[in-house]
Formats: C-alpha cells, sequence, structure tokens
C-alpha cells in the first residue's frame, strides 16, 4: 500500500484531469471536488443531446465546456475539467483560457495501466466503451506524458496506479497573493529606496521596536508592516534597509511586494540581468563594500527573498490590495508573467518625456476595481489619492519624505527625509512631484 500522496493544487486555477476512459477521472473528481468545480465531457454532451455518450456532439459539448472553464476562470473559480485531455492540442485550447484569466493551469494524470482502465469500464452498466478505445488511449498517454512538462502547466502530478489513486489526497492552496484572510492592521509603508534611517523613524514613529538591538522591528499590539517595494537603490542604505525588511518578513511582522528596483537588483546579483542602471550601480557598490561573508550571504539572501515574494498582495477579506507600481482591476488576485510585470513596474506609453525618460500611464485614473489599491513607484509631492487608489511615494530619496498609511485607520504618517540622497532629471532641486505630471491617462 503506498503512502497516501497529497497533492497541492493552487485556488483558483484549472485542472486537467489527463487519463483514458475509465481511468477513475470521474471518481477522483467526484471525491476531491465539489459538483459544482466539475465541468465534464460527459456532462456537456447529455446537456446537448440527453446522452453523455453521444459522440456526434463532441466539438459542440467542447465549445460548452471551454464557455463554462471561461466563464468560471473570470470569477476566480477553482475548476476541474473532467474529459481525457489526452491530444496536446485539446489541452492548449484549455491552457489558453486558463493564460487568458492569469490563473495556474494543473494536471493530474491517470496513469493506470489498460488491463485496470478494461476493469473499470466492464463495471460501468450500460456505458462500456471497449478494449479498442482503451488501447488507443493508454497508447495516447504514453505518447503525450513527456510533453506534458514543457506545455505550461503550473505543476504536473503524475499518479501511478488505481492504489496511488485511491489513496491520494488534495489540498487546495490560495495563491501567494491572496492573503485575504489576513485581517491586519497594517501599516503599509512607501518606497524606501535604502533610506534606511527615515525608515527606523517611521517605524518607531508607528510604534514599532526591537526586542534587542540587531532583532527584528515587530509591533507590540501586532500591525503589520507592508513594504509597497523598492527597498533598495539610489539611498545610502540599501543593505541595512533590506535586510531590516527582510528580518521583519521572516519574523512574521511584515509583509512585502517586489518593486522593479528590487527586481532589477536581484537580477543583476544573479548575474545575466539587463545592463545595471544607475541606482541599481549604488546598490552594487554598497554591497560590495559590505564585509566579505556578509556580501554573499545577502546576495543570496536578497535574490531568494524577492524571488519569494507575491506580485501584489490581497489583503483584509479584500478589501485592500498593495502592489507597488499599480493594478488592473482584471489582475486582482491573479498570478502570471503580466500581472507580476505590471505590479512590479507599470505600463510605459512608448513614449518619452521632455527629460528623455518612458512616460507612464496613470493607470489609477482608469481603476474601477473594488479592492482600495496602495502603491508607490511614482513619486509625488504629497500622498495621492485617485479613485479607490492612493500613491505613498513621497520620494523619500529626493528629498521629500517617507510615508506609511495606517489601515484601517487611513491615516498618513511621514518622516522628511534627512537630505536628498539622490537627483532625478525629472525633479527640480525644490523636491518631488513633477513625475507626476508627466504621467498621461492614455494608454
Ligand atoms: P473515467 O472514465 O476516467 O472518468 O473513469 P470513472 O471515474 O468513470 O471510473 C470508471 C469506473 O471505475 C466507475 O464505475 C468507477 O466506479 C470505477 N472505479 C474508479 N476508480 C476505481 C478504483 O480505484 N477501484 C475500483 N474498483 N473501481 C474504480
Ligand atoms: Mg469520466
Amino acid at each position: 500500500m503506498p503512502e497516501d500522496r497529497v497533492i497541492a493544487i493552487p485556488s483558483p486555477s484549472l485542472v486537467l484531469m489527463v487519463g483514458p476512459s475509465g481511468s477513475g477521472k470521474s471518481t477522483l473528481c467526484a471525491r476531491h471536488f465539489q459538483p459544482t468545480q466539475i465541468v465534464s465531457s460527459d456532462a456537456c454532451r447529455a446537456l446537448l443531446a440527453d446522452d453523455p455518450k453521444d459522440q456526434r456532439v463532441t466539438p459542440a459539448a467542447f465549445n460548452l465546456a471551454h464557455a463554462i472553464l471561461d466563464e468560471r476562470l473570470r470569477q476566480r473559480r477553482l475548476t476541474v475539467l473532467d474529459a481525457t485531455n489526452l491530444e496536446a492540442t485539446a489541452r492548449r485550447e484549455a491552457l489558453r483560457i486558463a493564460v487568458r484569466h492569469h490563473l495556474p493551469a494543473v494536471a493530474i494524470v491517470l496513469d493506470l495501466p489498460p488491463a485496470a482502465c478494461l476493469r473499470h469500464d466492464a463495471g460501468r452498466p450500460g456505458r462500456r466503451v471497449g478494449r479498442a478505445v482503451i488501447a488507443r488511449h493508454a497508447a495516447a498517454l504514453r505518447a503525450t506524458l513527456p510533453r506534458l512538462a514543457r506545455e505550461g502547466f503550473h505543476g504536473v502530478h503524475h499518479v501511478r496506479g488505481a492504489a496511488e489513486a485511491a489513496a491520494l489526497r488534495v489540498r487546495t492552496v490560495p495563491l501567494p497573493c491572496d492573503r485575504a484572510s489576513e485581517r491586519g492592521p497594517f501599516d503599509v509603508i512607501g518606497d524606501v529606496h535604502g533610506c534606511e534611517r527615515e525608515l527606523v523613524l517611521l517605524l518607531q514613529g508607528l510604534g514599532y521596536g526591537r526586542r534587542s538591538a540587531r532583532g527584528p522591528f515587530r509591533h507590540p499590539e501586532g500591525r503589520k508592516a507592508v513594504f509597497i517595494g523598492d527597498l533598495v537603490d539610489r539611498g545610502p542604505g540599501v543593505v541595512q534597509a533590506a535586510c531590516l525588511a527582510m528580518d521583519m518578513v521572516e519574523e512574521g511582522a511584515a509583509l512585502c511586494v517586489p518593486g522593479n528596483h528590487d527586481d532589477d537588483l536581484a537580477r543583476t546579483l544573479e548575474g545575466g540581468g539587463p545592463d545595471p542602471g544607475p541606482g541599481t550601480e549604488m546598490s552594487l557598490r554598497q554591497i560590495n563594500a559590505a564585509p566579505a561573508a556578509l556580501r554573499s550571504a545577502f546576495r543570496r539572501r536578497f535574490v531568494a527573498f524577492v524571488d519569494s515574494l507575491p506580485s501584489h498582495l490581497l489583503l483584509d477579506g479584500e478589501r485592500l490590495a498593495v502592489a507597488h507600481a499599480g493594478l488592473r482591476e482584471e489582475y486582482v488576485g491573479r498570478e502570471s508573467a503580466d500581472v507580476r510585470r505590471f505590479a512590479m513596474r507599470g505600463e510605459t506609453t512608448g513614449r518619452l518625456d521632455r527629460f528623455g525618460l518612458p512616460v507612464r500611464v496613470n493607470w489609477a485614473a482608469a481603476y474601477d476595481g473594488s479592492p482600495f489599491v496602495v502603491y508607490g513607484h511614482t513619486p509625488v509631492r504629497r500622498p495621492e489619492s485617485i479613485r479607490n487608489t492612493l500613491n505613498i511615494d513621497t520620494g523619500c530619496v529626493y528629498g521629500g519624505a517617507l510615508t506609511g498609511l495606517r489601515y484601517p485607520e487611513r491615516k498618513i504618517v511621514s518622516v522628511p527625509a534627512a537630505r536628498v540622497y539622490y537627483q532625478s532629471p525629472r525633479l527640480t532641486p525644490t523636491g518631488v512631484g513633477l513625475r507626476a505630471d508627466t504621467r498621461t491617462t492614455l494608454p
């Protein structure tokens, strides 16, 4: 008897059952998923022809199945496609629907010997498919197995034999961005950019403290800090600021989303990233000036940290969302390369402004989602509220201030920068804010 095997299924996601007729796909679905989560080709045939076996309506039945997948994934509902899915072309169509909705797809492969499928088939009164069909399905499974891993599935769970299938357990796990069950209260902290001194003052002002000189900051009443990203680059205390935030996240005293500068630095530290910009160069100089042991430990830790972060965070029963650069309504609570890119970098028009820098799209002007989105990325003179969003990047590193937002109180707490640490070509000597003028609402 094999040990119980637990497979983790991200939720929401699209689950594709893959296996010959009689391998036990529908049985497994019924055991592990709710009836409303299962879209079965048999059931769709029955809906269209009053007979689950009527192969004449198979193309129409798959149109119907795909339409249901499409609508359910739009609603962020876990959905299982119970069909043989033995052809790559059939799987591709379903995968495309998952990609369209920025949700992962996983496959559960029921790899049973043809004899076992045939035995199961013989036990199905009135709806046997027979030996020839099962032999064809078994051959198709063998041929398709090696390709499955390269088709873009988030995971392929290969279940070998009836005993393993019977002992299987399924655990659904929320997407990494889904922390809706965390109710806070939170203190959302704007772009730090290596301004460690101001960060410490802000945390202390918000009531955070450390139990020992090097211990992590935490809040005595269990409030959680939420770093909005761009911990690094441009400022004087990059290593210290990043370590402070990483310590807090490790301690469970903070959450964090990645900023474009965090990602750029991580890619550079990993090697093979794009040419480092001037801000990244400043971080590299500071990292290289650290003692050798700390230097390599920091590199590894920071890269792993950035890669572990979800694109954005959904908090407080989905009432609050935090993303570095912004979010679109159709990205909320979803994870894909596109969602991550947008959340970290926002959107540019392809045009350059009068300073020769890319014009950013003012996504907030078009945001119509229900979570209140707190973000940063584009420095503004004062926290800027547009529709149901708030930008709290008040440009500390440019001599502005480091801003925290108490949530749910929605109270702003700011610490002024001790000095100007970095001059942007977009900024006048009087401070931050010009970048906001160079945004456009035109996509
Ligand atoms: P599918 O064609 O892959 O969806 O297979 P089904 O789930 O419909 O299973 C075919 C038949 O085999 C059904 O009558 C099931 O009750 C039966 N069956 C499925 N799994 C098992 C199993 O592990 N053991 C036994 N004895 N029967 C099974
Ligand atoms: Mg079935």
